[in-house]
C-alpha cells in the first residue's frame, strides 16, 4: 500500500470556522492552507461577471480552461486567503453573501468539480498541506494521512457569519443569513457530485461551545496520535 499522502484535510459546513481552523493548524505544522472554497467563489464570480446563466452547464465548462486561478497566503487573522482571477485581485468580491450562494450553484456541476478538484491535486502533490472544504477527504485527498470533519449548529455557525461580516462594515440581516447557511448546506450535502459528507476515516470534531483554540488543539492531538505520515 501506498504512503499515506502529508495532508490533513478540514472538511464540514459553511461557517463552522473550517478558514480559521484549518490557518491556525498549518501554521502549527509548518503546512501550506489551501482553500478549495476560494476556488468555487473565483469560478462564480467569474460566470456572474460573464453573466453565464449556472444552469448552462457547456457555457461554464466552456471558461474554465481559461481561468487562472491563483491563491495567496492572507496577511492577517482577520483576512481570508487571497484569491488573484487571471491577474486581478478578487479577494473581497468572492466573499459576498450573493456569491456564496452562486459559488454553491456552480459547485455542483461535474465540469466545475473535475477541473477544480485536478488543480486542487497538483497543488497538494507535494503534501505538507492542510486543505479545508466539503469534498477534500472523500474526493481531493483520499489518501491524507489525517482526516477531520467539523461540525456545528447552524444557529452557532450564522452567528460567526454574522459577526464576520459585521466586522468587514456589512448590513447584516440575521435572519437571511441564517437561511442561507442552511440552504447551502441542503444544496451541498444534497448533490449528486461530491457532496458534503465525512469521510468514512475522517474524526469528527462538534465545535459548538468550543473557542478556536480548543479545536485547534484537539486537530493537532489527531495528527500527533495518527502519526502515519512523514
Ligand atoms: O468554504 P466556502 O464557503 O468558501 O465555499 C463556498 C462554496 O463552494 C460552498 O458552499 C460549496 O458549495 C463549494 N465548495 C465545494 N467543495 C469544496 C469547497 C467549497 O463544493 N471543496
Amino acid at each position: 500500500m501506498s504512503e499515506p499522502l502529508a495532508v490533513v484535510t478540514i472538511d464540514g459546513p459553511s461557517g463552522v470556522g473550517k478558514s480559521t481552523i484549518s490557518r491556525r493548524v498549518a501554521a502549527r505544522l509548518g503546512f501550506t492552507y489551501l482553500d478549495t472554497g476560494a476556488m468555487y467563489r473565483a469560478v462564480a464570480l467569474r460566470c456572474r461577471q460573464e453573466n453565464l446563466a449556472i444552469t448552462n452547464e457547456k457555457a461554464v465548462a466552456a471558461i474554465l480552461p481559461l481561468l487562472n486561478i491563483r491563491l495567496l497566503p492572507a496577511r492577517s487573522e482577520q483576512e481570508e486567503t487571497r484569491v488573484i482571477l487571471d491577474g486581478v485581485e478578487v479577494s473581497e468580491e468572492i466573499r459576498t453573501p450573493e456569491i456564496s450562494m452562486l459559488a454553491s450553484a456552480v459547485s455542483a456541476l461535474g465540469p466545475v468539480r473535475s477541473a477544480l478538484t485536478r488543480m486542487q491535486r497538483e497543488m497538494g502533490a507535494t503534501g505538507k498541506i492542510v486543505a479545508e472544504g466539503r469534498d477534500t477527504g472523500t474526493v481531493v485527498f483520499p489518501g491524507a494521512a489525517w482526516k477531520i470533519y467539523l461540525d456545528a449548529s447552524p444557529e452557532v455557525r450564522a452567528k460567526r457569519r454574522i459577526r464576520q461580516l459585521r466586522e468587514r462594515g456589512e448590513e447584516v440581516n440575521e435572519a437571511e443569513i441564517l437561511a442561507q447557511i442552511v440552504k447551502r448546506d441542503r444544496d451541498d450535502s444534497e448533490r449528486t457530485i461530491a457532496p458534503l459528507k465525512a469521510a468514512p476515516d475522517a474524526v469528527r470534531i462538534d465545535s459548538t461551545g468550543m473557542s478556536v483554540d480548543e479545536v485547534v488543539e484537539q486537530v493537532l492531538g489527531v495528527v500527533q496520535q495518527q502519526q502515519k505520515a512523514g
